[in-house]
Order: structure tokens, then C-alpha cells, then sequence
């Protein structure tokens, strides 16, 4: 095959399996397994990837591992995609519903299943084209950061998957309801920060409250604890970077009439900046030590750095882009000025191999599909699995030198989804975003902590 032409080949296949990918994503969107129990998923996976002729074992309980090799050796590039949903009651009107009841695809998982599978087939149509390995991970538990079980990344290395082969380089993307369905938005260096936890127990002395002078108000010590905290974000780092301090749960209090004597909170801390972050228990230590000390209270801090970044390679981040400025278009690929602060368990990967994580938007304003990852309403435009195959494929390609840089396709590119230039930030549609999350949540009905992006 004439690698000169290989982007149309390549636009012809996505064409050709566009419907297997919706097909797909739909099966596995009304059929959702919660962490480590995805057998279903796995054996829809196991039976697509052995039609392809790849050779496939499992790992880490429900996980499937697909390897597939190419006419020539050469290097080995690694793609991965969660399989597991969410213990969510879905909601709204959709083309298929969760038939779980109380389980859904509401991270989108469904959509990179599908992608990984039609990267999958795409690949082993080019097999005789490819200098070098394709290993298809397939990671269950994704979703089990927050829950005590073991993580389904860790799990993938403790058994060796990224030891033999050893990838050069490990692909992932996750499905962004903040962007335009098609559209690519990476960064070099940190894409996702992770975070770290804290508790803390401000200890006072009771006292009625006629007589306050003789104890020491938990509480009161408290509301400046948590002002305090806040000049974290607002005194101590750049203010070009990124700070969240964030308090999620406090308890305290016995009656209305009496000091209280001890007060817990619990919450979270992101900082764009992660030099920054082996100095945060120190500044938390120093701030709450201060105010509480000031106020004739104790303190117990507890600072637990919890979920590590996601760090994109410049060199693959920078590949991916062109791959999808040449395919795509230049208008769907947004260079992200800075990363989310959230976390993802690919940072396993990322700590050990050259990796590149990207999002892929499937937003549609005009459609309503806007609802933020994890909510009962999450929804995807399904023509952006499109643009992920084509990303994903063509960058492997590239990787394994079938597809050289700077030859768009000699085709025209498929009419855009979104017809205006990607902007830098997308501010106003983060904000649209965030307001209609909000709104969608009562005061009286807060998102449990697994309704909510970590
Ligand atoms: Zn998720
Ligand atoms: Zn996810």
C-alpha cells in the first residue's frame, strides 16, 4: 500500500466502520457492568478482537488484552480504554437507555470501547502497512478510585502488561461533554492534576454560651480555618496558576446553646502547579495551626496525597495534534492552556511509558447535550466516534511510520461538526456547562460523591 495515500484509506475505513462503532457503543451503553464486574464487556471485546485474528488473554480480573502485530517489527504503541459504568440511575431521553437498573454508562466508557474496538479493526485491515505492535488495553475498575478497590491501571502493571511487549508509547482519550462533538483538546506536560485529601479535627472546650469566655469555640475557629484557606488560592501562588481548596463535608456541634468542642471537615486540594504540591501539607499545616492556635483551639491535620497527574509527553502530545490538524482539520484541535483538575487512573500509565491522554468532545449545545460526566442525564453526539477512531488509528499509524506527517487526505475532509474556530478557552460553554450542572442538582438532593467527575 502506498503510505502516500494511506489518510484516505485510513477516512475510507472510518467511513466503512462508523456503524459498527455506534452499533457498539449502543450495545455496551445498554448493557453497563459496574468495577470488576464487566464480564459481559469483557467477552463482547474477546470475541471482536479474536474475529480480528489478535491475540488475546485476560488480566486483572475483567480486563482483555489484544495484541495485535504488524507485517514488521518495530516499535510498540499501546492503546487504552475503560470498560466499566457507574452506579448511576440514568436519565432522559436517549436513542437507548441503561437496561440496568441503577447502572450506567454515564463517564461515556461505552464510547471508548468502541473507539478501541474500531482502532481494532481499522488497524488489522492495515496490518501488512504496520512496522511494529498494536497492544489493546482493555482496563476494568476504572471507576474504583473512590471505592476501596484496588484500582484496574495498577492492577494492569502489577501483572506486567506494559512489560511484555513494552510500549513506546501509550494512547488514551476520554470522551469531554465541554467541547464541540470532533473536537481534540490536549496539552503538553500535565493534561490532568490529580489531587490530594486532607481531614481535619478542630478541638476546642465547651461552655454555655453565656459564659464563652471559658471554653474555646470550635466552631467559630472553624469559619476562620476555612476563610483562611482560602488565601491559599489567593496569597500564596501565582495567581496564573490554578488552586482549589476545597471543603466537602464538616460536622460539629452538640446543642444550640453551648460551644462546641470539636468540629471535622473533610475535603480535597488541586493545584495546576505540581511543584507546588509537595509543599501543600506544610502550608495547610501552618494555616490551620495558626488560625486554630489563635483562637485558643488544637488541631489534628491529616494531608493524604491521593491521585497523581496525567502527564502527556510533549513529543506524543504534539503528534497527536498534527494527526488530528491533518485529518480532522486545524479547527478541531484546541491546545489547552491549562490542565483539569480532576484525575484519571491512566496516570498509571503516564508514571511509566511516553503516554498521551486527550479529550475528545461530544458536546451539542443545540441538542442539550451538555450534562457534565457522571450525571444521570450525561449524553454524547455519537458522530464524534468518529473523530476519535480517526484519532486514534491515525496516530498509531503515524507512530508506526504508515502515515507521514503534513499530507492531509488528497479527499475532502468530512463537513465539520462545528462550523466556528475552536477558541483557546471556551469559557462561556464551561460556564453553560457548570450552570446547567447546577441546576440539575437541587440543594435538597446533592450528588453523592460517585455523581460527580473526580
Ligand atoms: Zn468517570
Ligand atoms: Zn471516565
Amino acid at each position: 500500500m502506498e503510505s502516500a495515500n494511506l489518510g484516505d484509506e485510513l477516512l475510507a475505513l472510518v467511513d466503512e466502520l462508523e456503524p459498527r462503532l455506534v452499533e457498539w457503543r449502543r450495545d455496551f451503553h445498554a448493557h453497563p457492568e459496574l468495577a470488576y464486574q464487566e464480564y459481559r464487556t469483557g467477552a463482547a471485546v474477546t470475541a471482536v478482537l479474536r474475529d480480528l485474528g489478535l491475540e488475546v488473554r485476560g488480566a486483572a480480573g475483567t480486563g482483555v488484552i489484544g495484541v495485535l502485530r504488524g507485517g514488521r517489527p518495530g516499535p510498540t504503541i499501546a492503546l487504552r480504554a475503560d470498560m466499566d459504568a457507574l452506579p448511576v440511575q440514568e436519565e432522559g431521553d436517549k436513542p437507548v437507555l441503561s437496561r440496568v437498573p441503577g447502572v450506567a454508562h454515564t463517564c461515556g466508557h461505552d464510547a471508548h470501547l468502541a473507539i478501541a474496538l474500531g482502532a481494532a479493526s481499522l488497524l488489522a485491515r492495515l496490518r501488512e502497512a504496520l512496522a511494529g505492535t498494536v497492544l489493546f488495553i482493555f482496563e476494568p475498575g476504572e471507576e474504583s478510585l473512590d471505592s476501596g478497590l484496588e484500582p484496574g491501571a495498577e492492577r494492569l502493571l502489577a501483572e506486567g502488561v506494559l512489560a511484555d511487549p513494552r510500549p513506546d508509547a501509550v494512547l488514551g482519550l476520554h470522551v469531554y461533554p465541554e467541547y464541540p462533538a470532533g473536537q481534540v483538546a490536549l496539552r503538553p506536560g500535565v493534561m490532568m492534576t490529580g489531587f490530594d485529601l486532607f481531614q481535619l479535627t478542630v478541638l476546642g472546650a465547651t461552655a454555655h454560651t453565656a459564659t464563652a469566655q471559658k471554653g474555646a469555640d470550635a466552631i467559630v475557629a472553624t469559619a476562620h480555618v476555612i476563610t483562611a484557606l482560602q488565601t491559599l488560592a489567593s496569597r500564596e501562588v501565582d495567581p496564573l496558576e490554578a488552586v482549589i481548596v476545597h471543603v466537602g463535608t464538616i460536622q460539629g456541634g452538640q446543642r444550640a446553646n453551648i460551644l462546641a468542642d470539636r468540629v471535622e471537615l473533610s475535603g480535597s486540594v488541586r493545584v495546576s502547579d505540581q511543584a507546588l504540591r509537595p509543599s501543600l501539607p506544610e502550608r495547610l499545616e501552618r494555616l490551620v495551626g495558626g488560625v486554630a492556635a489563635a483562637l485558643r483551639c488544637r488541631h489534628d491535620l491529616r494531608y493524604q496525597p491521593y491521585l497523581p497527574p496525567v502527564v502527556n509527553d510533549p513529543t506524543l502530545t504534539q503528534l497527536v495534534a498534527e494527526v488530528a490538524r491533518d485529518l480532522l482539520g486545524p479547527e478541531q484541535v484546541v491546545i489547552l492552556p491549562l490542565p483539569r483538575l480532576t484525575g484519571e487512573s491512566f496516570h498509571a500509565y503516564s508514571r511509566v511509558a511516553p503516554a498521551v491522554f486527550w479529550f475528545l468532545g461530544v458536546g451539542n449545545a443545540e441538542q442539550g447535550l451538555t450534562w457534565a460526566s457522571h450525571h444521570p442525564r450525561f449524553d454524547l453526539d455519537e458522530r464524534a466516534l468518529r473523530a476519535g477512531l480517526t484519532v486514534m488509528a491515525g496516530s498509531v499509524l503515524r507512530l508506526l511510520g504508515a502515515l507521514p506527517p503534513g499530507r492531509p487526505p488528497a479527499r475532502p475532509r468530512p463537513q465539520a461538526i462545528v462550523e466556528e474556530p475552536a477558541q483557546p478557552l471556551l469559557e462561556a460553554e464551561a460556564d453553560e456547562v457548570t450552570f446547567e450542572s447546577a441546576q440539575s442538582f437541587p440543594a435538597s438532593d446533592p450528588p453523592s460523591w460517585t455523581g460527580v467527575e473526580i
